[in-house]
């Protein structure tokens, strides 16, 4: 697609549809206070004590409607964050481009935001850069224009946890009723402000299974390169909340279809266009990913990103090679070339780097199976990972399959039976 560079934000947001609040009793909307985290409810009780108004607000929300575990409660409150500092001694403010309290008990936090207005009023509090993309976000506000400020409808319903009722500006419930996604104002304009707002379409309705409302939908072909003003490392986060969220493998065909893969891996989006083949291994990960997500497994950045950039890495590697460089020195110039160029798009922390090059790294050595170099590379500790990277190659490049069985069984077996098995490489 066309890039347009020259795309300027919309100045103002204009309510595309102005509704008066909808209050929805608790007789309609069936949630009810017991289903609410009890941390959350103390730092609301504290706060309505102190005159303050309180409101679990987004995601705790719409996913106790839709009969979802929610992930966490959010508190939205008229208390500016000084004055949460105050009140509760276990709380830090974080943040800058938008300032938040965190309230920790133990492990768990809760997160706690001031009302905030949306961008009309040119405050000094509120910064852009000439695209319209917001870098500061800290004018106060009310309850209604915090809903409007919000991203889509679905996660502007407010709780009041005293009433038991449901607080709607936007028409989020109805929204939700029809499984709808919809961006609050305009679409456009919403993408500039932060462009990340199309990924968080893309894994809502992937993890949702909402559809998304069509203007809300075509602004995202229109802006999808917008992706570019986003800090690497933010989108780096962003990226890891997609795939680490346990249902990468319903987000994924959505960031596809909006063009928003190529924004953040143009590498490997380019070699899946020229080997369609190539997109099975990324498909068997994120189901395994999926998979060890749901049963509380552990799972590793390093491990998907490892898989992500493995084929462009490896055309590269070959490439060197063909220019006469040693395999090992090709191997890495060519793994950090490409983790350098990937960072670009997201910024990896250097553990994750160093993970992911340790995994190519092993590659050949699980392929070679040296008899003196077995026992070190199973006790390499990326070798479980480099391990899972070789079974997911073997499935498309059967000359690996031998291989990778031999150390399937070498790990199953006992000590003799491995010194056997060496033996006889
Ligand atoms: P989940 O936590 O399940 O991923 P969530 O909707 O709670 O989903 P959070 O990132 O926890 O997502 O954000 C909490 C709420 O803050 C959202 O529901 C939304 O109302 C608001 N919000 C978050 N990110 C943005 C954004 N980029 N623009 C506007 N509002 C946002
Ligand atoms: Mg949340």
């Amino acid at each position: 697609m066309e890039i347009n560079k020259n795309l300027k934000c919309p100045r103002e947001a204009k309510p595309k549809r102005v509704t008066e609040v909808v209050v929805i009793p608790k007789s309609k909307h069936g949630v009810s206070k017991k289903q609410i985290n009890q941390h959350a409810l103390q730092i609301i009780r504290t706060l309505k004590e102190h005159g303050f108004q309180a409101y679990i607000v987004g995601g705790g929300i719409r996913d106790l409607l839709l009969k979802r575990k929610p992930k966490d409660f959010d508190i939205a409150t008229d208390a500016r964050p000084q004055a949460l500092k105050k009140l509760f001694r276990n709380c830090r403010l974080i943040g800058r481009r938008f300032r938040l309290a965190h309230i920790f008990f133990g492990r768990e936090i809760i997160e706690v935001a001031t009302f905030r207005a949306g961008h009309e009023t040119g405050e000094p509090h509120e910064a852009r850069t000439r695209d319209g993309l917001i870098v500061r976000d800290n004018v106060y506000g009310t309850i209604d224009q915090d809903a409007w400020r919000r991203d889509f409808t679905i996660n502007a319903i407010y709780y009041d946890v005293e009433e038991g009722a449901l607080l709607d500006f936007v028409d989020g419930y109805r929204d939700l009723k029809h499984r709808i996604l919809h961006v609050i104002g305009d679409p456009n304009v919403r993408y500039c402000e932060d462009p990340v707002r199309m990924l968080r379409a893309a894994r809502f309705a992937g993890k949702l299974g909402f559809e998304l409302e069509q203007e809300t939908e075509t602004a995202i072909f229109k802006s999808n390169h917008l992706l570019q003003n986003i800090s690497s490392s933010r989108l780096y986060d962003e990226v890891v909340k997609v795939f680490h969220s346990g249902e990468s493998i319903k987000i994924f065909p959505f960031l596809e279809r909006y063009g928003l893969f190529d924004q953040l891996f143009p590498l490997t989006a380019q070699y899946f266009k020229e080997n369609a083949a190539a997109k099975m291994m990324m498909i068997d990960m994120l189901r395994n990913t999926d998979e060890r997500i749901v049963k509380d497994k552990g799972v590793a950045a390093h491990f998907l990103f490892a898989v992500f950039l493995w084929y462009p890495f490896l055309r590269l590697w070959q490439t060197l090679c063909d220019d006469g460089f040693t395999k090992m020195l090709a191997l890495h110039k060519a793994a950090s070339n490409i983790l350098k160029e990937q960072s670009n798009y997201t910024k990896m922390p250097r553990r994750i780097v160093a993970g992911v090059q340790d995994i190519w790294s092993l590659q050949p050595y699980l392929e070679e199976r040296r008899p003196r170099q077995v026992y070190r590379t199973l006790e390499d500790r990326r070798f479980r990972a480099a391990y899972d990277l070789l079974l997911l190659r073997a499935k498309l490049d059967k000359s690996l399959v031998y291989a990778a069985d031999w150390w399937t069984k070498l790990q199953a077996v006992n000590r003799k039976a491995r010194e056997k098995m060496i033996a006889e490489l």
